[in-house]
């Protein structure tokens, strides 16, 4: 359910058609149905209508007309959000997909991208000048969301987070003003949609830092999934430097034409590598993976960047999902992964390690609304399945891994999060963030209009 219900109209739809340069969808058109979907199933809502905006100029008159009709708006880019804030029942959907420009100043190292652009196709496109700014693990992800949540991926120990190379930001906000965020003009609100969402307005535009990187040694390295190796595994990605970043997803083996048939349903643990240098460094930081185990599959290899977003998109499911931040992962804990695995029902069901520092934990908690930098590992537990009637199951799975591995309650990342009640969104802007925030959003969404999202309720007046 959204979390207000939808209020009465008071906009006329085909008004908003007349002054709009997108495409307004409304309840009859042939494509309203797959238009109001998002990436995860389990969200039938059925909003008034769909903008598909073309513009600034567009996100600033549906922002004016939701304001003043007093209409939910669900604000979207790629649709990923696992909480399915990108549609709504009766209200309007912000809908950038469509808004996919790149300028590449090749020259200066930065692009300037439109939000509604996803990571595989920005990748794909600055890749063609051997450049890149590092995003997830996900192609089909949106800029727009993965950028204003922070961004832990395949660069984190080598340049940061994805919003750690945002240089500056074009933005709506509540009243409808587009503005420029950046550290030299209006160095707050800039500070907020790092970290912060989509809390103090719509993000349109991105200047984007771009680094030199085209070939790496990267791909998939598939291990039996023991505790040794597991630890093993993290203690490798700890000790080795920072040009080498990982993610380590502990499974049961699908069964995949490139993993041995003996292993179908076995404990493995597939390791993303990306190493970021001369091959032959790559290889020598490799190698204490490599030697973990012996293999069941080794596809790390010299490769250009942007091939790490090849393979199948990820089909859409239901999803039940935690995450937090810790420091280790005890032999126990390994232990435990392994042993709750067999026990889920899920078609898909993983437990996803990433060990940070590196680039990303030398940026100050407090810069950034994203203030867990000092953390050195984050688990993301994940389970997919098809049968919305199983939800509580796999809720319960999930949280029965994360205490089993330790979650200490100091909060999680907003960017993985469902819907969650404030009390867990609180504990993810540790510090004083979660106060910063809500005093910002009292100046720039007093109204609190941007809440379909992990909310941050605006400052009461003192
Ligand atoms: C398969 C998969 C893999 C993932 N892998 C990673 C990963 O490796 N690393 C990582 O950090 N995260 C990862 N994520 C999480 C992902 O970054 C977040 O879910 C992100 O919010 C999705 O962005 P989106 O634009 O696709 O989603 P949306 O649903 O469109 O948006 C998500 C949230 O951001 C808001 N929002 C979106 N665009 C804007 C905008 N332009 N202006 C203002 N607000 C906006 C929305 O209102 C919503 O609250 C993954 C998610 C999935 C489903």
């Amino acid at each position: 359910m959204s979390p207000m219900q939808p209020q009465t109209q008071e906009i006329s739809i085909a008004d908003l058609r007349g002054e709009v340069r997108g495409e307004v969808i409304e309840p009859e058109d042939p494509i309203y149905d797959e238009a109001r979907q998002v990436f995860f199933k389990g969200f039938d809502r059925r909003p008034l209508a769909v903008v598909r905006v073309a513009g600034a100029e567009d996100v600033a008159r549906v922002v004016s007309a939701a304001r003043e009709g007093g209409l939910e708006l669900a604000v979207r880019s790629g649709s990923h959000s696992r909480g399915g804030y990108g549609t709504t029942d009766g209200g309007i959907v912000l809908d950038l997909s469509g808004m996919k420009a790149l300028e590449i100043d090749a020259d200066d190292g930065t692009a300037w991208v439109e939000t509604g652009i996803n990571a595989g196709e920005y990748t794909l496109a600055t890749g063609e000048h051997g450049l890149v700014t590092g995003l997830g693990d996900a192609g089909s992800v949106g800029l727009g969301g993965i950028t204003l949540a922070g961004g832990v991926g395949f660069l984190a120990r080598k340049n940061g987070l994805t919003m750690d190379d945002l240089l500056a930001a074009e933005v709506v906000t509540a009243d409808g003003e587009v503005v420029t965020a950046s550290e030299q003009t209006e160095p707050d609100l800039f500070w907020a949609i790092r970290g912060g969402e989509g809390n103090c307005g719509v993000a349109t535009r991105f200047q984007l830092r771009l680094h030199e990187i085209s070939e790496i040694v990267g791909g998939m390295l598939i291990l039996p999934a023991t505790p040794e190796v597991i630890t093993g595994f993290l203690e490798a990605a700890g000790a080795a430097p920072d040009e080498l970043s990982t993610i380590a997803n502990v499974t049961l083996a699908p069964p995949m034409p490139f993993i041995p048939e003996e292993a179908h349903g076995e404990p493995i643990l597939m390791g993303v590598m990306a190493y970021v240098g001369p091959v032959e460094e790559g290889e020598a930081v490799i190698a204490p993976f490599r030697a973990l185990a012996k293999p069941y599959a080794d596809m790390v290899r010299p490769m250009s960047y942007p091939e790490l977003y090849e393979g199948p998109e990820q089909e859409a499911r239901f999803a039940s999902g935690t995450n937090f931040f810790s420091d280790s992962l005890e032999p126990a804990h390994a232990e435990a992964i392994l042993e709750h695995l067999p026990k889920s029902t899920a078609m898909m069901k993983a437990v996803q390690l990433r060990v940070l520092g590196g680039a990303l934990g030398r940026v100050p908690n407090d810069a950034t609304a994203f203030a867990h930098r000092d953390r050195r590992l984050f688990a993301n537990i994940a389970a997919m399945y098809t049968d919305p009637g199983e939800k509580e199951a796999h809720d319960a799975w999930v949280a029965g891994v994360a205490d089993a591995l330790g979650r200490d309650g100091a909060g999680g990342y907003v960017g993985f999060m469902g819907e969650e009640d404030e009390e867990t969104i609180q504990a993810a802007y540790p510090g004083g963030t979660w106060d910063r925030l809500r005093e910002l959003k009292r100046r720039y969404d007093p109204d609190n209009l941007f809440r379909l999202n992990h909310n941050i309720p605006p400052a009461q007046p003192t």
